[in-house]
């Protein structure tokens, strides 16, 4: 049916194309590119017409730019290493700029002094503007041969470069653009007046016109809307037309029992998403819900609630959680409580193996087991339920769509609820969220004290900090101190996690300290973290391993080096993992950096500790790949969309989305579209 479409998406060695050769086969897999349909969608990320041209005094840092310019010098040298460098200065009477050609000596003599050439590439800066190995051309000569062509530029590299790429692009287009089939329905692309997709992929790479380009432009951005949309959305469709039925007495007796053992009463926020939940169960309807609540707002309560009502009720339930570390903190949590009221709890991750693994594998199978905690082990094909009645994912913001996803066409068409500390804003959260209806605990536990947070930007400071830490810590407190993860290749001295610890065993000599970070085996973590939850380490050095969900309520000092380097978000959780008790808490942010950005980000963090005023400050400040729980939704390689502007635009498609599956019982007509969603979750792959 499909027919030549899905040669779109096989990798391109075994296609045999006798035009490319191997080498360019692997410099266009450094480039991302795999596939015929990566190749159409590898777009230029800028054109060279006459309208980008920009001046030498108005560039910008890394700016892809085209400059027209005169050459005022060559010159000719060999590297450290015996390159060969040909370097030439050249200026457009608005500023000088140096050119650097590695690796081809004959340019010294072709390169014309005095003449005017245009240069293609990256603007680097050092004490001035340089391009390094750019494209270049004599403008007269140019004109001569191409007029008013608009040209592509693609984001190239040194082994494969901007004319051999184009070639490539011209003979793919050339040869496969007959592959490519309209994926947008016939409806949508006749109420919205847009460009057919053969002629949007010739003209994004090789422009008829600038108008051409846009109205290109805007034709993707409705198709990956789209792609996105209906994949999420077509879950809410396919729930909806199973005619899945549970049969719940709705007995809340072991609920009772469970709430009677704790310490505390339930917020009436907790309540209220509760009854939520018991109300769509009592009219017969499947919950599909997001529970959302800022961070320490007691969402694992309502969660733990409602896999307990199930299990009295003759459902097992599953409790997934992003790490090991927190899918063990859960069942260390409600283990003995669980077991009080003869339920049987398990936990299974992937670090449990053989006997013992298969052991619980069968009891999940009989229905032995009520309940079971565990990572994303637990939706592995291996597990096989009894009579599974509800999922918990925990943290979604850390899994993705992509999860739901998979559950959903593994055939789970149960209950599903999926906590989220992550506070975004309304109109964003119905498109990432939107098949999942939505309930928000929005208040806090009673007796919390703001935690008082402290931007530390000098020595004199720092060294106050550590005295009152130590002051703390003598009257019981415990302490966490977090460094960002350092990758080896940089420079800039930071405080990465050991020179942390070493530096932190020198101040409190007699403390009891440990670390931990994601290097090391999920046993060694979890004990480490059971022994600081029992008090036994003061200290605790971490990474951002403990972002997320940990909960340990005695302690009270959140120490975060080099904040500079967290977005906000983080920042956000880290302080979150303090202020768990009634005891009041600290957040200490250590940077000097003197950035805008950095001053903001930890002048917001002193100032509020409302999730949602920190998730807006966010979205002003981050560009929207890193904004706040949108790393895992898909929703953050959108390539022509940018989801802080164009909500409108979201919002349209959403709608026409939903329209769509409704006129055809959730079902998609269009096979390449079809096609092209089932690809598009198949890579988005969040697994890892
Ligand atoms: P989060 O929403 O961040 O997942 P948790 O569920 O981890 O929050 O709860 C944070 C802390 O608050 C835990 O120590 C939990 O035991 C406690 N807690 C939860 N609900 C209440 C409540 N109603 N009253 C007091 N403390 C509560
Ligand atoms: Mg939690």
């Amino acid at each position: 049916m499909l027919g030549n479409y899905q040669y779109l998406y096989h990798p391109l060695e075994k296609l045999g194309i006798k035009f490319i050769t191997e080498k360019q086969l692997n410099n266009l897999k450094k480039l991302g590119i795999n596939s015929i349909y990566d190749m159409f969608y590898y777009f230029p990320r800028a054109y060279d017409d006459r309208s980008n041209i920009k001046k030498i005094a108005e560039l910008r840092m890394e700016e892809y730019v085209v400059v027209k310019a005169n050459i005022l010098t060559v010159s000719f040298a060999k590297t450290k290493l015996g390159k060969t460098a040909v370097t030439a200065r050249i200026t457009d009477g608005t500023g000088i700029m140096e050119v650097y050609w590695f690796g081809m000596p004959y340019l010294k003599k072709s390169l014309k002094i005095g003449e005017e050439y245009i240069f293609i590439g990256q603007a680097k800066k050092t004490s001035i503007f340089r391009f390094i190995n750019p494209e270049y051309k004599l403008t007269s000569a140019q004109k001569k041969i191409t007029t008013d062509e608009i040209l592509p530029i693609y984001s190239s590299s040194k082994d494969i470069n901007q004319n051999i790429l184009r070639k490539l692009f011209e003979k793919f287009i050339k040869s496969f653009l007959e592959n490519i089939e309209e994926n947008i329905p016939i409806s949508i692309i006749e109420k919205y007046n847009i460009l057919n997709r053969k002629d949007a992929i010739r003209e994004i790479h090789f422009p008829s016109s600038i108008k051409a380009i846009e109205e290109s432009k805007r034709r993707f951005a409705i198709e990956e809307l789209l792609i996105l949309e209906l994949g999420i959305l077509k879950n809410r469709f396919l729930i909806e037309s199973s005619n899945k039925k549970y049969d719940l007495s709705g007995k809340k007796n072991l609920v009772k029992n469970f709430l009677a053992s704790l310490s505390f009463e339930l917020t009436s926020a907790q309540k209220k998403v509760i009854k939520e939940i018991y109300d769509e169960l009592a009219a017969g309807k499947i919950v599909n819900r997001l529970v959302q609540g800022d961070v320490g707002s007691g969402k694992t309560m309502v969660a733990m609630v409602m896999l307990i009502y199930m299990a009295e009720n003759g459902y097992q339930g599953a409790l997934m959680a992003p790490t090991e570390i927190l899918a063990n903190q859960h069942y260390i949590g409600v283990k003995d409580k669980f077991e009080k009221l003869g339920l049987k709890v398990e936990i299974l991750t992937s670090s449990i193996k053989g006997k013992k693994k298969n052991k619980i594998l069968e009891e999940i199978a009989s229905g032995e087991i009520d309940i079971v905690i565990g990572t994303h082990a637990l939706i592995e094909d291996n597990v096989i339920f009894n009579k599974l009645g509800l999922i918990v994912i925990d943290e979604q913001h850390r899994f993705g769509v992509n999860q739901r996803n998979k559950l959903r066409e593994k055939g789970f068409l149960g209950n599903l609820l999926v906590m989220s500390a992550t506070p975004i804003p309304r109109s964003l959260a119905l498109s990432i969220y939107g098949d999942l209806d939505l309930s928000i605990i929005d208040k806090l536990p009673p007796g919390r004290s703001p935690i008082k947070t402290k931007w530390i930007n000098n020595s004199a400071d720092l060294g106050k900090m550590y005295d009152f830490i130590l002051k703390k810590i003598d009257s019981g407190s415990q302490a966490y101190f977090v460094a960002p993860l350092i990758e080896e290749s940089e420079k800039i001295s930071l405080k990465s996690i050991e020179k942390l610890n070493e530096d932190v065993i020198k101040r409190f000599p007699n403390k009891k300290i440990a670390i931990i970070h994601g290097k090391m085996k999920s046993k060694e973590k979890d004990e480490i973290m059971l022994k600081f939850k029992n008090k036994q380490y003061q200290i605790l050095i971490a990474t951002t391993v403990i972002e997320v969900g940990i909960d340990v309520p005695s302690s009270t000092i959140m120490c975060i080096f080099n904040a500079e380097r967290f977005g906000l978000s983080a920042l956000h959780q880290l302080r979150g993992r303090v202020g768990r008790g009634s005891m009041q808490s600290y957040c200490f942010l250590v940077s000097e950096s003197k950035t805008d950005n950095s001053i903001q980000r930890l002048s917001i963090m002193e100032e509020t500790q409302d999730g949602f005023r920190i998730a807006e400050e966010d979205l002003k400040l981050r560009n929207s790949g890193e904004i706040f729980g949108l790393r895992q939704s898909g929703f953050s390689d959108l390539k022509f969309i940018d989801i802080i502007y164009d909500i409108k635009t979201i919002k349209l498609v959403r709608d026409e989305c939903i329209k769509y599956l409704k006129e055809n019982k959730g079902e998609i007509k269009n096979i390449y579209l079809a096609y092209d969603i089932e690809k598009k979750f198949e890579n988005n792959s969040i697994n890892n």
